[in-house]
């Protein structure tokens, strides 16, 4: 009885103290930023990975509505956690589990939800269509005193025919339940196929690019179909074939060629077909073509073979860069127009310190440079000049198929099980929001106990049922 008091006490004390140190920061953060000028607009633009991070680390800066408003808009009212998109597309995960709720960031955080359509630089302006329920959408205009452009990337299908009407690509939280539907699907349709070169294609996977997100989604579709199969009579294991395009001589170019080689070895250990050097040069809803004058018949083409900047950018009255995106100086700022910042996969940050180049679109490199643009935008309103961002990476990982990944941490190469444990850790640890990591753990445990129960989710809730690459593209466009 004593013991279980103590117990008692030392918890309450332990979460008292939490409390106390909460509170305490808050007073600080709202003590630090008396002095911020007041009634202040700053708009996020793009609630993604990087939107996110500005608007919370805003929220934490300026707690005290008297600074001003912080408005984040987006077109969805979620953040894709993107790292484990894949993973929903092979049905490990439930599509809604990958995505965290918006409302839950920051009571300090107005959301607008709406699809951007317009920005106007020089008066900090937006223009946002917004819908209301039983009204035809509008036009909303929102002007800031500092507006931050963190808009992603969109699937870049490098304008090869029919590529992008007839395939799937791996980026919105809708193209992962239509991979694991159309899946799915096509194993139910070759089950009552008589024909056998029809049959054929039915059972034909094909992914496009070998870099992380190609391969991962090889790993989690391979897995898919190959388990559906081992439980059910839809096919012979022999009829099934998994196929990854990749156009390089290796597959995960930013890892090491033996980390890489290790990845080849294992899919091909679990039945996948690798093309190296290998490009797609056309595609049709029962082929895909490849050089030199090849075809694969096959009615499932994935396309994760790259990405680039959201196409607002390039209507944008600034510099852009190589690649395409916002050209911005090395505090993030867009230096033509003043109060205008961007970061994440539509901005191009030069490395630090001269080094050629620009920061790769990846998720560690948004958050942190959304953090850094929050602290520096409330910097600028205290007087204080801007700080560059520099960052280096800790390392990178892939996961290559169940119980199996490939990792680089902190100079390590690391591979099998230890590397898929350690992406799980690592992602579950970055994933916001508590509940969100809740559903993600019980996912996995049901998937460890009782094996894939892949049901896709039905997206009537954000607007898409698709599970064709022709159903999914007219539902886009209607948003
Ligand atoms: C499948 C996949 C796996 C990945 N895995 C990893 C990984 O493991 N590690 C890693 O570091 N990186 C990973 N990445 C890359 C990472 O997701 C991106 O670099 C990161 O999300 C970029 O953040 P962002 O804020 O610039 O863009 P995003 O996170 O894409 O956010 C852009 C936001 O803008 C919104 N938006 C776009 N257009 C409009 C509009 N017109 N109106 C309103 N809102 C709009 C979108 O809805 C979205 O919320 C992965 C990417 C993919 C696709």
């Amino acid at each position: 009885m004593t013991r279980n008091k103590t117990i008692g006490w030392a918890v309450f004390g332990g979460v008292a103290a939490c409390a106390v140190a909460v509170a305490v920061r808050k007073l600080v953060d709202t003590r630090r930023n008396a002095g911020v000028a007041r009634g202040k607009r700053i708009v996020v633009v793009g609630a993604g990975l990087g939107g996110g991070a500005v608007a919370q680390e805003l929220a934490r800066l300026l707690p005290d509505p008297a600074n001003g408003s912080i408005t984040l808009i987006d077109e969805d009212n979620f953040l894709l956690f993107t790292p484990m998109l894949t993973e929903a597309a092979g049905g490990e995960l439930e599509v809604r589990h990958v995505a965290v709720p918006l409302r839950g960031l920051s009571d300090r955080i107005q959301l607008v939800q709406g699809a951007v359509r317009e920005i106007d630089l020089s008066s900090r302006t937006v223009t946002v269509k917004v819908s209301h329920s039983g009204h035809d959408p509008e036009d909303r205009q929102i002007t800031a005193d500092h507006l931050v452009i963190a808009l992603g990337s969109v699937t870049n299908y490098h304008g090869i025919p029919g590529v992008a009407e007839h395939s799937l690509g791996v980026k919105r939280l809708e193209d992962a339940s239509a991979i694991c539907k159309q899946v799915l699907s096509r194993l139910e349709q070759a089950k009552t196929e008589s024909d056998e070169s029809r049959r054929k294609a039915l059972l034909t996977f094909v992914v496009a690019g070998g870099g992380f997100t190609g391969v991962e989604t090889m790993a989690a579709i391979n897995s898919l179909v190959r388990e559906q199969v081992d439980r059910t009579n839809i096919a012979a294991k022999g009829e099934l074939r998994t196929i990854l395009i990749n156009p390089g001589d290796r597959l995960l170019g930013e890892l090491s060629p033996k980390l890489a080689d290790y990845a080849t070895q294992k899919l091909q250990q679990r039945g996948v077909e690798i093309h190296m050097k290998t490009s797609i040069t056309g595609a049709s809803a029962s082929t895909v073509n490849i050089k030199p004058g090849e075809q694969i018949p096959t009615n499932t083409l994935i396309w994760a073979a790259g990405v680039m900047p959201n196409p607002i950018v390039s209507q944008l009255d600034c510099e852009k860069g190589k690649h395409g995106g916002i050209k911005v100086n090395g505090c993030c700022q867009v230096v033509e127009h003043e109060g205008i910042w961007a970061i994440g996969d539509c901005a191009e940050i030069p490395n630090p310190a001269g080094k050629p180049g620009t920061y790769a679109p990846t998720a560690q490199n948004a958050t942190r440079e959304g953090a850094l643009v929050a602290r520096n935008i409330v910097g600028t309103l205290k007087g204080i000049s801007p700080r560059p961002f520099t960052f280096r990476p800790l390392g990178e990982l892939a996961l290559v198929g169940k119980y199996s990944g490939v990792a680089r941490l902190l100079g390590f190469n690391i591979s099998g099980l230890l590397a898929w444990a350690l992406w799980r850790g690592v992602y579950l640890a970055k994933m916001p929001g508590t509940a969100t990591k809740v559903g993600v753990i019980s996912d996995w445990t049901r998937d460890l106990v009782f094996g894939r129960r892949a049901v896709p989710m039905n997206m009537h809730a954000i607007g898409s049922n698709a599970s064709t690459p022709a159903e999914l593209h007219a539902s886009t466009a209607a948003r």
